[in-house]
């Protein structure tokens, strides 16, 4: 099996007016002066934001994806982006099913499911988001949780080259506690292996599975390099060039 490239992706959530586009170009002068060619980067700004993105990116390695999307192509749908105008806007890639999104909005697996259609069917990659929240952890019931979830978001057609699966236990984002590296490779090996039990074994063992939650400079070492864990989706430490660049220089 070929080494599995990884991912750092960052999401930039509901945070960034347009001067927080200097951030993004501090990331591009880092990458474009010392790149990081064992990894590739990420960054989801939100949707008002992804020209501007765009064009500071241009030329660079950096990838651009987008935050969410709607799984209708167009419409009468008042204030959501189809997946197809968020490629027309210049991402590649976009996140569904992030625990902001399953909580704030409700969405359940049979609408991340949909949405990550709707993002094939636009040429972008899914990052598909899965986690469990604090009290089913506590409960010990982290495993049965994601297989659920898992089941339930990841599309029958998935492939590795357009689909990338995000472990985000939800009482690890953005409150500075993570699951120890033990727990993150249990919880990784049980993702691929449901991944194995839906794609095949051979789509499954190149997918991407990355792990976000707290992801800082002083613990990305420590996190990244678990068994199957192919990268981060990192938000807090995404806002700063400076962070997002030392986590992912971890594969320099
Ligand atoms: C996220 O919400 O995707 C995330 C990982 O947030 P943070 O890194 O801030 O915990």
């Amino acid at each position: 099996m070929t080494a599995i490239r990884p991912l750092v992706a960052g999401n930039w959530k509901m945070n960034g007016l347009s001067g927080s586009l200097s951030e993004l170009a501090a990331l591009r002068k880092r990458v474009d002066a010392a790149p990081v060619p064992q990894a590739d980067a990420m960054m989801c700004p939100p949707a008002t934001l992804l020209t501007g993105a765009r064009d500071v990116l241009e030329g660079s390695s950096i990838l651009l994806g987008a935050q969410d999307c709607h799984s209708l192509p167009s419409g009468a749908h008042t204030g959501d982006i189809s997946a197809e105008m968020l490629a027309d806007a210049g991402a590649t890639a976009v996140i569904v099913g992030h625990s902001e999104r399953r909580i704030d909005h409700g969405e359940t697996d049979a609408l991340v499911h949909a949405k990550a259609l709707a993002a094939y069917r636009a040429g972008l990659t899914a990052i598909i988001c899965v986690g469990e929240t604090e009290a089913q952890y506590r409960d010990g019931k982290t495993l049965d949780v994601l297989r659920s979830q898992l089941e339930g978001s990841v599309p029958e057609g998935a492939r590795a080259v357009n689909t990338v699966v995000a472990y985000e236990p939800v009482w690890a984002i953005g409150t500075g506690l993570t699951p120890t590296p033990p727990e993150v490779a249990q919880v990784h090996g049980l993702i691929r292996s449901v991944l194995g039990q839906r794609l095949g074994d051979s789509e499954a063992g190149a997918t991407r599975i990355l792990y976000g939650g707290s992801v800082k400079p002083a613990n990305a070492a420590e996190l990244l390099f678990v068994p199957d864990v192919n990268g981060a989706l990192v938000g807090g430490a995404s806002l700063k060039a400076d962070d997002f660049y030392e986590i992912l220089a971890v594969y320099a």
